[in-house]
């Protein structure tokens, strides 16, 4: 489990992160809105709702469908659970390249689910759909939530001290593929490889030697 020391440094790290993103979101959440919209307008279309992006015009940014205009001024405001999510992100003590790996898998997570709440919207309001509307009113607390749960998936064991970051990253990192040494093979558990049609004294054979000090991580499972 995290110690106390580190679990204020994570949040203060959080909240200093929240913070410095929430500014230029204010203008960047504007054309996210746009391509939530843009995209949306695909499932949309298939469930037979005809629909046009309005940007202009005096009622500002919107949805129109079937006569009807749905206001999207300020969504990106009021539904910006993007920025705790980076935030959490980057105030996590992991390297460089797993924030870059969380980011792509969280923000295509929250960009789905901003797409499924918006679309949600056309059967709720306009055919008074029930599940549309259980939908619509659900996501805003799974919409609350979501950049937590996302976080937690990945951090869980290290928050739990089941495994420190370094760790899950060899582990991560066993399970690569890697070229193998003798025959160039490529594949997942090279070691095993090795040993089954290589055989157990292939591990000294001068090239499998010079593998294993490329990456000192499969050392372990010899
Ligand atoms: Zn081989």
């Amino acid at each position: 489990m995290w110690s106390r020391d580190k679990l204020l440094s994570f949040v203060g790290r959080f909240f200093i992160v929240a913070t410095v993103t929430f500014i230029p979101w204010i203008w960047i959440g504007k054309f996210y809105i746009l391509l939530v919209a843009h995209v949306s307008r695909i499932p949309l279309a298939i469930m037979g709702y005809g629909t046009e992006v309005v940007t202009g015009g005096e009622m500002g940014v919107g949805i129109l469908c079937r006569g009807k205009f749905i206001g999207l001024a300020d969504a990106h405001l009021a539904n910006f659970n993007i920025i705790p999510f980076i935030a959490l992100v980057l105030a996590s003590f992991v390297s460089k390249e797993r924030k870059i790996w969380m980011l792509m898998v969280g923000l295509t997570l929250l960009f789905i689910s901003h797409v499924v709440d918006l679309v949600a919207h056309f059967p709720a309001f306009l055919a008074s759909s029930k599940p549309a509307t259980v939908v619509v009113d659900s996501i805003g607390i799974v919409g609350a939530s979501l950049p937590f749960l996302i976080w937690f998936a990945f951090s869980w064991q290290d928050v739990f001290g089941v495994r420190t970051p370094a760790e899950v990253e060899v582990k991560r990192k066993k399970k690569r593929v890697h070229e193998c040494p003798i025959c160039g093979v490529r594949k997942v558990g090279i070691i095993a490889h090795i040993k089954a049609v290589h055989g157990d004294d292939a591990i000294h054979e001068e090239e499998v030697l010079k593998f294993l000090e490329e990456n000192p991580e499969l050392r372990r499972m010899l």
